[in-house]
């Protein structure tokens, strides 16, 4: 159940923590977001460094499918309704900045960048199509009409953005790794405020401690793993996606014209199926949802695949999970209240393509702070999304099963397909054998 994209790559190894040091800015996570942070940070000449608790770039970053695209279903017309125009306009303007800023890094990185355009489809939601349409067009952003839509699945019509574009993540994560700080199987745990800045308690793999003194600390973990500030636990949760690679018979190449993502869980595209090519592969996602429910999953994708593309052959198969904000838009900025130069990247609900290159940009200065003050996690929590976290956290912990997350101890389901125990609360997975897999718990199952 490995992505695709670790055949054909070699990463960089990097060695451990292994003394007590002092940088400007620690980061902590070594996914896209962690390591184009660093990225930026060593463009500047800073003093600093990454610290990830296994392989750089092997949690959700290894399992993506990788388009890199400003625009999103239903997205500009949700954030005018909920927030208004100018937010509408920052995330378009700063999401429009990372895809660029991607187009620039990938000049000089071997990562198979291509150009696409990406299409959202839908099968019966014409009429809010139509009006993600106008709503871009108002905000400054550029998106046409079409019937013409290339996929097998008869989608009534969709929308299409051109100049955006798609890549091997892992490629381009180990050519932005090489030459940096980084420290691996160093494992961060406890974050204290000190008078300057903030002392990081950060482990070996053989549990030596060791500390590390930052007036700056970015927290790239994908989930936030400190439940002591920030709420976190209450205002995210995980779904998971699932993707298979399917190959064309005889080497031909996928037949599709860009990306595309379906406009969401519609009656006649239950699975909300996604496509991109990659050489001659096709990759097919979707049967998603919330982390800890029985999800569609592989099963109902390898049944739609069969239909779909019967001269398709599997060649690989994987699933990962993103964490889903309340509102729709990432928390990128100051960790919680009152903790100044303690920062977070997170949230990036299936999009942390652009969200990693718009956190790093925003968070080491490269974007207009007016813009990205709209993500700053601080904004209000009152959503209708917060009482159905805080619903399903209530039904989990009194929920009488063994055996129950190392996290905030809610019941764990057992993920029949996957082998895996799943919590529904905020995402945490576990092996049959109780070792961690997915945060924000952090530590194993006891025996
Ligand atoms: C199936 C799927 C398809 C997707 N497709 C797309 C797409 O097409 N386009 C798009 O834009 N987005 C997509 N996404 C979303 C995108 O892949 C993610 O949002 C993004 O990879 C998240 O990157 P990250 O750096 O935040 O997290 P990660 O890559 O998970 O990195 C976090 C790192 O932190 C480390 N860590 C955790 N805790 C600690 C600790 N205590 N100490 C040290 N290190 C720690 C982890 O080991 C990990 O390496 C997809 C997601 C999924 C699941």
């Amino acid at each position: 159940m490995e992505s695709i994209w670790k055949r054909n790559v070699t990463m960089p190894e990097f060695p451990a923590v292994k003394r007590d040091m002092k940088v400007d800015v620690l980061i902590i996570g070594g996914g896209m977001a962690g390591l184009l942070c660093g990225c930026f940070l060593k463009e500047k000449g800073a003093k600093y460094a990454i610290v990830e608790k296994n392989r750089i770039a092997g949690g959700v970053t290894e399992n993506t499918t990788a388009k890199i695209t400003a625009y999103q279903p239903g997205l500009y017309t949700r954030l005018v309704k909920d927030f208004g125009m100018e937010t509408a306009k920052a995330y378009l303007l700063t999401n429009t900045a990372a895809v660029c800023r991607y187009g620039d890094m990938a000049q000089n990185i071997d990562c198979d960048f291509q150009e696409r355009a990406h299409y959202i489809y839908t099968m019966c939601h014409k009429a809010d199509l139509l009006e993600e349409i106008s709503v871009i067009e108002k905000i400054g952003g550029r998106a046409e009409y079409t019937e013409h839509v290339g996929i097998p699945t008869a989608p009534e019509c969709a929308m299409k953005a051109s100049g955006q574009a798609q890549f091997y993540p892992l490629r381009f994560a180990a050519e932005i790794a090489d030459g940096q700080t980084v420290y691996e199987n160093s494992f961060a745990g406890d974050i204290r405020k000190e008078r300057y800045g903030y002392q990081v308690s950060v482990k070996d793999s053989e549990g030596k401690a060791f500390r590390i003194n930052a007036d700056k600390v970015i927290v790239a973990t994908h989930f936030p793993y400190l439940d002591r500030w920030g709420m976190y636990f209450l205002r995210m949760y995980q779904e998971r996606s699932y993707v298979l690679a399917l190959e064309a018979e005889q080497g031909q190449t996928p037949p599709l014209g860009g990306m595309y993502n379906g406009w969401g869980y519609e009656e006649d595209n239950p699975l909300n199926l996604s496509f991109r090519s990659w050489e001659n592969c096709l990759l097919l996602g979707g049967g998603g949802g919330r982390t800890g429910k029985k999800n569609p999953s592989f099963d109902a994708l390898r049944k739609q695949a069969a239909v779909l593309f019967p001269d398709y052959h599997e060649v690989a198969a994987w699933a990962a999970q993103d964490c889903m904000t309340l509102d729709g838009l990432p928390y990128i900025g100051e960790y919680a209240r009152g903790r100044d130069g303690l920062l977070v990247a997170t949230g990036f609900r299936k999009w942390g393509m652009t969200g990693a290159m718009t956190a790093a940009m925003a968070l080491t200065g490269e974007l207009d702070k007016e813009l990205t003050e709209k993500f700053k996690p601080q904004r209000t929590i009152f959503r209708k999304q917060l009482f159905i976290n805080g619903f399903e956290s209530a039904i989990n912990m009194i929920r009488p099963t063994a055996p129950r997350c190392t996290h905030l101890g809610c019941a764990l389901r057992w993920n029949r397909e996957e082998k895996t125990w799943d919590c529904g609360c905020h995402g945490s997975r576990f092996t049959k054998d109780g070792s961690v897999i997915d945060g924000p718990a952090q530590n194993n199952l006891k025996a």
